[in-house]
């Protein structure tokens, strides 16, 4: 059984973060420490520690987490100029929170992909 993480609380509201988006398949929020003008992150409800324990039962709320990227992504206001989405796994993927999470990020020019 995986470790809940600090997700599963800002998921069930026992840690007040303001929800942009919530169903009940995926949640959405404000990452505390945003890297770009708009940053949000869109996680299962289901606990899945990192990609590689992702299932095919899973294949609906990780397609939840693509539509509700772009219902948000047009609510912030950036689908026009264009956003990243970015899922980290484990170490060298940078992963800091063993709940998947994919990232969306935009309000701004990212520049390239990498940098390293
Ligand atoms: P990772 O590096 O695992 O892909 O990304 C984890 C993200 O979660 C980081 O961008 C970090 O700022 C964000 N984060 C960590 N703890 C919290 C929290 O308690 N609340 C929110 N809103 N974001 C968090």
């Amino acid at each position: 059984m995986a470790e809940e993480t600090i997700f599963s609380k800002i998921i069930r509201q026992e840690i007040p973060t303001p929800l942009l988006y919530q169903d009940e398949l995926v949640s959405a929020f404000r990452d505390i420490s945003p890297q770009a003008k708009c940053h949000i992150l869109i996680i299962p409800n289901k606990l899945i520690p990192t990609v590689n324990d992702v299932e095919e039962s899973d294949e609906l709320a990780l397609g939840r987490m693509f539509t509700v990227a772009r219902k948000l992504a047009e609510e912030e206001g950036i689908d026009e100029n264009g956003y990243r989405l970015i899922m980290n796994c484990n170490k060298h993927g940078g992963q800091e929170v063993y709940h998947i999470h994919m990232h969306l990020l935009g309000g701004e020019s990212l520049g390239k992909m990498l940098s390293v």
